[in-house]
């Protein structure tokens, strides 16, 4: 090469240089305009790797100043947190090797010792004549975004770590139902793994986790409904909810509180369930708040009076509908008042028995009258506990009004009074009516001797003196033996009437039989008088035989007796049962009686005709029907019209 040649060639290469140069300060003052406002900065080494240009904004981000580094003072390595160092130095070596670097991320420390983010790219700058010019690189300031990417990866790890550590189980379902995603808490309780629960529905998870025996209210048909309509139309901030025992597999009964949640993920609904597993403290707060509420209801609807008095001053502090039905008071004319503020307190002595016994501490029962709005003053049965309601000591007290109760039990005790004075009467009657019978007996046997000696005498009297007897005398006589007999007979009738019933035997008798014993016995009497006698169904019965043979023999022969003469007896005997009774009746189509005299024939020696009658007889017959039917604890009476027969009826209870 010539010198000519050589001179071009410089000339050519000064000129190249300078459009370069000035391509270059283009650049750069584009650069650096645009570099005010950004937050990453340029640099650019010469071919050498000698840094010439550093944008200003390389100050703002590192504080450091950049003449620092173009002078050659610094290096920029210098800056790289000591940890990214070797990193940096290998990246150095690829830019010396001409390499593209794209977002190479590391750590610089500013002039306040701050950690400062860069994503570094760096590319080999070519001239026109495609020879290497030196490198252009790019540092952008990204500590912002990996502040919050970092927080984020941290929050992500934080929800991550409470997802899955959480005491409680969270299942994520989607709009449909099908659980996408659910923590450990709930593998642990069902004893599934994730990939067994996911992509089931939540309903048919819940199934079976719910006990056994709630199986049966609870299907999965219901689940799913309940599901539908209480949880997919929830609106964004709202939160279902729901309190249930369920079964770990365990075996254990855990009681837990479903918070369900709707949350948008993306453009997606999903719903978060939080199965809140209730601790022993917080299920017994919140079954006292069940209990509570059962409580108040209880108390509002109770039909019986209910209060509750502060224990220091015995104020009301609630009232139920009840008292307030029961006092006539409204509740805000009671509650903040006393018992004794409101005259209800008849009798303050009661109330000291009251306050005495609740000082005690005992549950107590007394009973108090107490005065009502009205004035009217009514009688209180009162049970009293003490209870604690938010630490205040208080009195829990029922009242029953026993007003009616005690008027019953009045009325009660009058009528128990009238009946000790039948009773004294009766015991009284009977012990009469013994000492009678009694009399009777001793009376009757007793007259038996002296007339028996009267009419011994009486014989010897005719039979030795017959001739010594005027004519009037005989007469005389004649009329003392016939009273005497028949004083004779009255007397054994009465014996008889006393001693009726007194080897009674109580036997079970086919009365049907026994009837017919009875009229065969009175075969004579049926014949002469042409009677015909019709006896119905009988029953069987438990009866004193002896006796009852005697009452049937006796209605039988009155009703042949009294009849009108040449009428043909008619006797129709019947029975049929009556509640607990069987009822006779013994029917004839005789003469008939006034009913008037349907009480009187009963009595002993009552008859309606007189001796010298055709109907002969001492009127005794009726008399032991009765003692005989009351032996039987039964009754008799007759229904009858003169001249229209008549109807002897009788009941015989089963004994
Ligand atoms: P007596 O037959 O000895 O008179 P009772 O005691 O058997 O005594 O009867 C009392 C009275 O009742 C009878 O005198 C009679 O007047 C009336 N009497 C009883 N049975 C009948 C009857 N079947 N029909 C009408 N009167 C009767």
């Amino acid at each position: 090469m010539n010198n000519t040649d050589k001179g071009l060639d410089f000339q050519s290469r000064v000129k190249g240089l300078e459009e370069e140069n000035l391509q270059l300060r283009s650049r750069i003052e584009f650069l650096e305009l645009f570099n005010d406002h950004s937050n990453s900065w340029e640099a650019f080494r010469d071919k050498d790797g000698k840094l010439f240009y550093l944008s200003p904004i390389f100050e703002k981000i590192t504080g450091y100043s950049r003449s620092d580094f173009i002078s050659g003072d610094r290096e920029l390595v210098d800056l790289v947190h000591p940890d990214d160092i070797g990193e940096v130095k290998l990246k150095y070596q690829k830019q010396f090797a001409r390499e593209l670097i794209l977002d190479f991320h590391f750590r610089l420390l500013d002039k306040d010792n701050n950690i400062k983010y860069i994503s570094l790219s760096s590319s080999p700058v070519f001239n026109q004549k495609n020879e290497f010019t030196g490198t252009r690189i790019s540092c952008i300031d990204i500590t912002k975004q990996k502040q919050i990417e970092e927080a984020l990866v941290a929050s992500e790890i934080k929800l991550k770590t409470l997802f899955n550590n959480s005491f409680n189980g969270i299942i994520l379902i989607d709009e449909k139902g099908v659980i996408v995603d659910c923590n450990s808490k709930i593998e642990k309780m069902t004893g599934l793994s994730k990939a067994e629960i996911i992509n089931e529905s939540v309903w048919d998870l819940q199934y079976r986790l719910i006990a056994e025996d709630h199986k049966e209210l609870l299907s999965r048909d219901f689940l799913k409904m309940a599901w539908s309509k209480e949880v997919f139309n929830l609106k964004v901030n709202e939160t279902a909810s729901g309190f249930g025992e369920i079964l770990s597999i365990s075996g254990k009964a855990e009681y837990i509180e479903d918070l369900i949640k709707p949350v948008m993920i993306g453009d997606k609904r999903f719903y978060c369930v939080f199965q809140i597993y209730l601790t022993e403290q917080k299920l017994a707060e919140r079954l006292a708040l069940e209990n509570e509420e059962k409580f108040r209801k209880i108390f509002n609807i109770s039909p019986v009076s209910m209060v509750l008095v502060r224990a220091k001053d015995l104020i009301y502090i609630d009232v139920n509908k009840a008292f307030t039905k029961l006092s006539g008071y409204s509740e805000e004319e009671i509650i903040g008042h006393t018992a004794l503020q409101l005259n209800m307190i008849v009798d303050s002595e009661e109330l000291e028995d009251v306050k005495k016994s609740l000082a005690e501490g005992r549950e107590a029962f007394f009973s108090y009258r107490l005065r009502i709005r009205s004035g009217a003053i009514i009688d209180i049965i009162c049970t009293v506990s003490g209870i604690s309601i938010n630490g205040v000591e208080c009195y829990f007290l029922t009242h029953y009004d026993i007003s009616d109760l005690r008027e019953a039990q009045q009325k009660l005790q009058d009528k128990i009074n009238e009946l000790e004075v039948a009773n004294a009467e009766l015991e009284q009657y009977v012990f009469t009516n013994q000492e009678l019978k009694q009399f009777a007996y001793t009376a009757s046997h007793q007259l038996q001797e002296p007339l028996r000696t009267v009419t011994n005498y009486m014989n010897i009297l005719e039979e030795d003196y017959s001739g010594v007897l005027d004519h009037n005398a005989i007469g005389y006589l004649q009329i003392v033996k016939d009273a005497t007999r028949r004083m004779s007979m009255l007397i054994n009738t009465l014996l008889e009437f006393s001693r009726l019933g007194r080897d009674k035997k109580l036997l079970k008798t086919d009365c049907g039989y026994l009837i017919k014993g009875v009229i065969g016995d009175l075969e004579y009497l049926v014949k002469s008088s042409d009677a015909y006698i019709e006896v119905g169904d009988m029953p069987e019965l438990l009866l004193y035989q002896t006796e009852f043979r005697q009452l049937i023999q006796n209605l039988i022969i009155n009703g042949i007796k009294f009849q009108k003469e040449g009428n043909r007896p008619v006797i129709k005997i019947r029975s049929e049962r009556v509640h607990d009774s069987w009822k006779f009746s013994v029917s004839d189509n005789g003469i008939g009686l006034d009913p008037v005299f349907s009480n009187k024939i009963f009595d002993l020696f009552q008859r309606l005709h007189p001796d010298e009658s055709e109907y002969e007889g001492m009127g005794v017959g009726l008399a032991f029907c009765k003692k005989i039917v009351q032996l039987h604890h039964g009754e008799i009476w007759v229904d009858s019209v003169p001249g229209g027969g008549s109807v002897f009826k009788f009941t015989i209870p089963d004994l």
